[in-house]
Formats: structure tokens, C-alpha cells, sequence
């Protein structure tokens, strides 16, 4: 196995409680000053002062390394965004301008708009078109330093346009040097052909949609818009039970708009995680606690529609594991940088860098399943890295708006780095079904 030294190094990552960490835990990061980093076959071997890391090498195994000088950046986990519906035809521009205008979300439905109108362009899609789309905007994001990104359905709300959607996705997984976790969510809308039927088109999601999403493999998690005049908690509990019984993990946006209990069905049911949040009631997030289920917030999409942010310190106090997703979509928050989602977390959320940095790499892992086995620099982890042009991970912070991410490393590959090609060049190599890190987890 060859093994690759990454020397010179400020290293900085969350240490893993072995669940996803919350309260004081959130916080908890380690450091090394001039950090050393070996990998082989796509895992992180080792981390610490270089003495220590080489030490652990015979004399054979040292005249073989290949070298990476760092050069004194900082290297931080690759970021992980838990929650985005990156699968989509063209971003909803003009909406944007017409709620600028002060337009409300009936007008712009009325007038054609709204996610209605990326339903009708997904389902006329080519879904060749579709792919290169959604592989473009995967790739900006693996640019701005994601590493790991789950993608939802939800712009189909039929069945064949749902798998359409689904197949986009694996193929993204597949053909990108990104880690893709698909969700199934045929329960993003009622579709307009059931306007007014929504008990029959949640007869249609749990009975027919989920269970065949599942039973082609082409989901690992099942989400559902729970709001009120969308999805009620009953309807949730039914399609994400049929969700279970077909081998699917399960997440929720809950209390987005209005506190409609949802945080108290996602504590009950003990999803992966529950989303947004905004509207949540203290009982329902004292349940979430409790149950362990990692709270996910999108600060993006409150930037984009200029409304207030989620109660991330309350949160953080009350012992909720926090993690932070771009919710990158065509309509309210049209942004694939992770980047920019850890700068409103610590600027406009108000969590410590520390607390961001486990927000947007460590908790997101374990909000996807994936937490043995990225999200930090741990030995016997995937070698998902990122150097950063500072010297901490505050520089995500502290420039807001611009990429601090000067390379992407995935699975011990360099995929990405900022001196060479522009940003319309991605140079990314496909890592292909059996690309080096593929086996630490089958997706
Ligand atoms: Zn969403």
C-alpha cells in the first residue's frame, strides 16, 4: 500500500464521542500547530507530531511515503452537507426578484411559480439533461470543499419522475469524486394532480412510491415535508413507518413555518435527523434531545429569504446535537457552498468555530449515517480533507462569501485545488464505483 505524509500542517478537527456530539461535546476540537497527517488506500493511518506519526513506520515503509508540504494551512475535515435537493433542472431566478418585490408565496404560485414549476420542468426533463445539471452544481459544491452530500428527490411527485430523479442521483455518487446519500421524497408537495386529495396521494407515497424506491435501491433515507396545509404529523408518521418497514432510514423538515409537533413525531420516531426548526416548541426540541436526533439547520435559507435564523445556542445549550446543511434548492436558498453555511452559522447563528466546525463536518456525518466513518480526521476514517488558505477554521468565518478551500482531498485523492483551473474547471477525476474509499461504505 502506498502511503502518502502530509506534513506541515495546522490540523483541526472534532474528536468523536462515538455518537453525534452535542452539548459541551459540540465544542470539543483538537489541534496540532505543525500537524502531521499519514494515509494509505484512501484511510487516514495516523495524525499527530510528526515524530510520533513517523515513529510508528519501519525504515522500509518511510523510504516509500509520498509527500504532501501543506505548508503550514490549515486541514479540517472534508464538509459534509446533510441536506440539499441539488436535483433539479434551473434555478427559480426570477421568483427571486418578485419576492425581493415584495411579492407573497400565493402570488408567485398563482403566477406559475413556486416549486410547482420545478415539478413540471423535472418531469419534462431528459434525464440526461437532468444529470449533467445536477453533476454541475455537485461539483461546485465539491469545489467550495463538500465532500460528503445527501440529494433528495422531490421535484417528480410521481412515481416515475421520482425514480428518474433517484437514478440522477446514484449516478452523481457514481461518477463524481463525491459520497451521495439519496432520499426518497415523493412527500415534498401534494402533487397538482391530487390538489385537494392529499389523503390519496399519501396513499400513493406510502404504498406504492417508497417501497419501490427502496426495493430498487435507489434511496437509503425517506423524508417528509411535515407543515402545516403540506404534510400533517399523521400523514408523516404513516409514510415515514412505510419508510421503516421498507429498510429505509428516516429524516423530517419539521416546525419550519408553524410549530405543527413535528419535532415531538421526529424524537418519537427517532429519525436520523429533523430539519429547519425554526418554529419548533422547547418540548419538541427537549424531546429531540433526548432521543438523540441531530437537529439540522440551513442559515442559507433564512439569508436568502432575509428571515430570522434558527435558535442554534438554545439548541446547543439544551443538548441537541447541532449539524448545519446549505439546503441548496431552485427557489428559497440557491447556494451549494458549505463554506458560506459554516460563516452564517458562527456570524449570524452565534456557534463558537468550534461548534461550527462539528456542525458542517462530524454531526452532519452522523445526521447521515455515516459517522464511523467520515466527518472527522480520525486513524481508520476515510481521508476526506480539506486545506484551508488560514490558519484555522474561523477563515471559513472570517471570509464569508469567498472559498477558503485551496484543495479537496477524497479518500487520500486530491480532487480539487484552488491555483489550478479556474472555477468553471473542477479537474475532478471520477472516483468510479471502486474508486479507493468505496468499500468503507456501500451506497
Ligand atoms: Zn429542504
Amino acid at each position: 500500500v502506498g502511503l502518502t505524509l502530509f506534513r506541515n500542517a495546522r490540523i483541526h478537527t472534532p474528536v468523536d464521542p462515538g455518537r453525534p456530539a452535542a452539548g459541551s461535546a459540540q465544542g470539543r476540537t483538537v489541534s496540532w500547530e505543525k500537524g502531521t497527517l499519514l494515509c494509505g488506500d484512501g484511510r487516514i493511518v495516523g495524525v499527530g507530531e510528526e515524530a510520533a506519526v513517523l515513529g510508528a513506520l519501519d525504515a522500509a515503509a518511510r523510504r516509500g511515503l509520498a509527500e504532501v508540504d501543506c505548508g503550514g494551512r490549515c486541514m479540517i475535515p472534508g464538509l459534509v452537507d446533510p441536506h440539499t435537493h441539488l436535483c433539479f433542472r434551473a434555478p427559480r431566478e426570477r421568483e427571486f426578484l418578485a419576492r425581493l418585490g415584495g411579492a407573497d408565496y400565493l402570488t408567485i404560485l398563482r403566477s406559475g411559480g413556486g416549486i410547482l414549476s420545478s415539478v413540471e420542468s423535472v418531469r419534462a426533463c431528459p434525464e440526461e439533461e437532468l444529470f449533467a445539471a445536477t453533476r454541475e452544481r455537485a461539483l461546485s459544491a465539491l469545489r467550495n470543499g463538500t465532500t460528503t452530500i445527501e440529494i433528495k428527490s422531490g421535484y417528480g411527485l410521481a412515481l416515475e419522475p421520482e425514480l428518474k430523479q433517484l437514478r440522477v442521483i446514484r449516478r452523481v455518487g457514481r461518477e463524481t469524486p463525491l459520497t451521495v446519500v439519496p432520499t426518497c421524497m415523493p412527500a415534498h408537495a401534494v402533487a397538482p394532480e391530487y390538489a385537494g386529495r392529499g389523503e390519496e396521494y399519501v396513499d400513493l407515497v406510502a404504498s406504492v412510491m417508497v417501497p419501490r424506491a427502496a426495493a430498487e435501491g435507489l434511496a437509503r433515507y425517506c423524508d417528509v415535508f411535515c407543515e402545516r396545509g403540506v404534510f400533517s404529523v399523521p400523514q408523516a408518521r404513516r409514510i415515514l413507518e412505510a419508510a421503516r418497514a421498507a429498510g429505509l432510514g428516516c429524516r423530517m423538515h419539521a416546525d419550519e413555518l408553524h410549530d405543527t409537533g413535528a419535532a415531538l413525531l421526529a424524537a418519537e420516531l427517532r429519525v436520523a435527523s429533523a430539519d429547519h426548526l425554526l418554529a419548533a416548541s422547547d418540548a419538541g426540541l427537549a424531546a429531540m434531545a433526548a432521543a438523540g436526533v441531530v437537529a439540522v439547520l440551513l442559515p442559507v435559507t433564512a439569508f436568502s429569504m432575509g428571515k430570522p435564523y434558527a435558535r442554534a445556542r438554545v439548541m446547543v445549550e439544551a443538548g441537541l446535537p447541532v449539524a448545519v446543511a446549505t439546503d441548496c434548492n431552485p427557489g428559497s436558498s440557491c447556494v451549494e457552498s458549505m463554506g458560506f453555511a459554516f460563516g452564517l452559522s458562527v456570524v449570524q447563528m452565534g456557534l463558537s468555530v468550534d461548534e461550527a466546525l462539528t456542525a458542517c463536518t462530524l454531526n452532519a456525518a452522523y445526521a447521515l449515517g455515516l459517522g464511523s466513518t467520515r466527518g472527522s480526521i480520525t486513524p481508520g476514517r476515510a481521508a476526506d480533507l480539506l486545506l484551508l488558505d488560514g490558519e484555522t477554521p474561523g477563515i471559513l468565518a472570517f471570509r464569508t462569501g469567498i472559498s477558503a478551500v485551496a484543495e479537496v482531498y477524497k479518500d487520500g485523492v486530491r480532487v480539487w485545488r484552488a491555483s489550478e483551473g479556474g472555477a468553471s474547471d473542477p479537474a475532478c477525476p471520477p472516483r468510479g464505483a471502486a474508486g479507493t474509499g468505496a468499500a468503507l461504505e456501500a451506497l
